[in-house]
């Protein structure tokens, strides 16, 4: 059971005393969501949903639903989903007791949630009755060539609204359910990945004020929560004004922006990066140790044009470079609001954070 406790606890209170960066946790279960705050997470900044879909509880659910030939059969499945994303939320809420919790609406592209191989295909169409001849032409269909640079992120949800409605339903029933507990209110911060246009943030903004709204009316209860949305692409940090028209916060996923500046696959570069340290080219991994040039850059540039844009735009990172010491100095350089990392780096991005302020108050002198 991890606590801060003795000499370790003084550490850290010492720090958040002179810490101005907060500091949030990557948290989608209610083990990392206790993990985080035991470490003092003061909130969750990047609640991944696509990983609760795997539960082999609703996996049949969801693998029914891209199945669908159409709204109405992709409807009737999200219906089934609808109740178990709503308690995943009213559990994440009640850990977090009136802190911000920024959820994620569906990231990875749709085939990643079915089975391929023949031999999958036979076991998966036995343990839900799905049809495994439909199984396996539909994960045919939807293969993809470059998944990373296709059908993922926010173009889910302009293809089918139907699938972010359905979460953001989920996310204002739980706000409201715990609420009526009479439990602290949470703030969700409902966050769009991967995009990259100014009407892209418009057509998913309607969409969850819309959706939010009417959850508001037929429950009759009071939530205040916040649209935004994640920097992952060189265009949108480019277009940061565009997108702050309709973001009330901006998080920068670096290890996608990291990946769209260089052009560098995140999940293959293990195979030459190495050759390039060696060399010298490159002196850390840029997965890992954020390149304050050219992404820090994209960074710097949307940070000021999305303050142009929308002076109280809040800006966080979600990406793995939150939990890095030296990517934390460079958020605290450029005044962002917040840092996120998994649960067990919240003790290093304190002292980090803590560590930055004081660099930069140096600086000051
Ligand atoms: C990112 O891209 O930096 C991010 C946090 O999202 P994910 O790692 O889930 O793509
Ligand atoms: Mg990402």
């Amino acid at each position: 059971e991890p606590e801060l406790s003795g000499d370790f606890a003084t550490l850290m209170g010492w720090a958040d005393a002179v810490r101005r960066l907060k500091v949030r946790a990557n948290a989608e279960t209610a083990l990392d969501a206790q993990t985080a705050r035991q470490f003092g997470a003061e909130g969750i900044g990047l609640c991944r949903t696509e990983h609760m879909f795997f539960d082999p509880a609703r996996i049949a659910a969801v693998r029914e639903m891209i199945l669908a030939d159409d709204e109405a059969g992709r409807r009737g499945a999200l219906e089934k989903i609808l109740p178990m994303q709503r308690q995943d939320f009213v559990e994440l809420f009640k850990i977090m007791e009136g802190l911000p919790v920024t959820i994620r609406l569906l990231d990875p592209p749709l085939h990643e949630f079915l089975p391929h191989s023949e031999e999958d295909v036979a076991s998966v169409a036995e343990a839900t009755g799905l049809d495994p001849k439909k199984l396996l032409r539909r994960a045919q269909e939807l293969h993809e060539v470059n998944p990373m640079l296709g059908h993922r992120g926010c173009r889910l949800g302009v293809a089918y609204p139907e699938i972010y409605e359905m979460q953001v339903r989920a996310i204002v029933e739980a706000a409201c359910e715990v609420v009526a507990e009479g439990r602290p209110a949470p703030i969700p911060e409902i966050m769009h990945p991967l995009v990259a246009k100014g009407e892209e943030m418009k057509f998913l903004r309607d969409l969850t004020d819309r959706t939010a709204k009417k959850v508001i009316e037929e429950k009759g209860c009071q939530i205040d929560y916040k649209v935004g949305t994640m920097i992952e692409l060189p265009r949108a940090a480019i277009r940061a004004a565009d997108l702050a028209e309709n973001a009330e916060f901006f998080s920068f996923g670096t290890n996608d922006l990291t990946q769209t500046t260089f052009g560098i696959s995140r999940d293959d570069s293990g195979r030459f990066l190495g050759y390039y340290i060696d060399k010298g080219i490159f002196e850390k991994d840029p997965f890992v140790s954020l390149d304050t040039e050219g992404v820090g850059d994209l960074i710097r540039i949307a940070a000021e044009r999305g303050r142009a844009a929308r002076p109280d735009v809040k800006l966080g990172i979600c990406g793995e470079h939150g939990g890095d010491p030296a990517s934390i100095q460079f958020c605290e350089t450029i005044g962002l609001d917040y840092v996120s990392c998994s649960p067990y780096r919240v003790p290093i991005a304190r002292l980090a954070a803590a560590q930055a302020a004081i660099g930069e108050r140096e600086k000051d002198r």
